[in-house]
């Protein structure tokens, strides 16, 4: 394990030394000197990401496939905005912007004797104990995860914009980051956000981000197996989130509006939105504007989705017809 680190720590400064120190210096940047190990650590996650995905992940799915496809072609997309997610820094970017933020809005509060409510300050006992803290980063975080997913689905213009994840009909472990770009730059803050508000380091930061994407991306694995059904009420395993890409049908209209949670089920039980029912259907949506994404290419679903979300907006404005107790 510690020669895995020192090879990791290896690599990670030969690229800052051949690569990124000097074009700081070339091109005046030497303010991001601090930032530029985070940045090239989180590219370096991004690649073994990448690498888990083709090695274990894609032989997992060839060996005990959930749904079977005369081809990928439809998937085939996925695979870009993988590429664009995973090796692109947009959240750990927005991170770092908001970083020097928290800073000031920390001694602003403190002029006036208050502090903000970090986890370390409301439970000062978890200082010296960096798993445990690291723990409970991680269930604010995924929280967090689970009450912004379902905004996604209750709020109508956010789900013009989520509707481009659940279009799918072949769900892969590719899926994961098919999102819209505004809906990932949102995201990006309200997760940046909450992170520094309860007091997440850089590093950290780096860490919560990697376990819980290696998750999602295997809980959108198209595979036939879980994590079995003891497991799978502490982990979300693909079972559990392939139902909630399960297309709507006349008999469960909602089917979808179920199984939130990114990494841990127990929001999803807590709340009374998970569905155990290991059934297996086709995934997709019931609607022929968003499935109309499946066929497109990548700039062609962006620009689809902008349009759905500004007939969303314009129909929010519209008044409602009232219905009266008399008709
Ligand atoms: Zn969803
Ligand atoms: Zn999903």
């Amino acid at each position: 394990m510690q020669g895995l680190i020192d090879t990791w720590v290896d690599v990670q400064s030969w690229i800052l030394e051949t690569a990124v120190h000097p074009l700081l210096f070339r091109f005046g940047y030497m303010t991001f000197f601090e930032d530029a190990p985070f940045v090239v650590e989180t590219l370096m996650l991004g690649v073994v990401q990448i690498a888990v995905i083709l090695l274990v992940f894609r032989p997992l799915e060839r060996l005990a496939p959930a749904e079977h496809w005369p081809d990928r072609k439809l998937a085939r997309v996925d695979v870009v905005y993988t590429l664009l997610s995973k090796l692109g820094l947009l959240p750990f970017i927005v991170f770092v912007v908001l970083y020097p933020v928290n800073d000031w809005l920390q001694e602003s509060v403190r002029d006036y004797d208050l502090m903000l409510p970090t986890v370390e300050q409301v439970v000062p006992w978890l200082r010296d104990k960096p798993l445990l803290l690291f723990a409970t980063y991680f269930l604010l975080y995924d929280l967090a995860g689970y009450l912004l997913h379902r905004m996604q689905h209750a709020v109508p213009w956010w789900w013009a914009l989520h509707s481009l994840h659940h279009s799918q009909r072949q769900v892969t472990c590719w899926s994961d980051d098919r999102n819209h770009v505004l809906d990932d730059v949102l995201a990006s803050f309200y997760f940046a956000v909450v992170a520094l508000l309860i007091g997440v380091q850089p590093s950290q930061y780096v860490a919560l981000l990697l376990v819980s994407r290696l998750v999602e991306s295997f809980s959108h694995a198209n595979v036939r197996f879980g994590f079995g059904r003891v497991l799978d009420k502490l982990v979300v395993d693909p079972w559990f989130h392939r139902t909630h890409h399960a297309r709507a049908s006349a008999s469960k209209p909602h089917i979808h509006d179920s199984n939130f949670g990114a990494v841990l089920p127990v929001w999803d039980l807590l709340f009374g939105t998970a569905v155990y029912d290991y059934k297996r259907r086709p995934t997709g949506v019931d609607s022929r504007d968003a499935d109309a994404d499946n066929g497109k290419g990548w700039l062609g679903q962006q620009v689809a989705v902008l349009g759905r979300l500004g007939r969303a907006i314009i129909a929010s404005f519209r008044p409602r017809r009232l219905a009266h107790p008399a008709e």
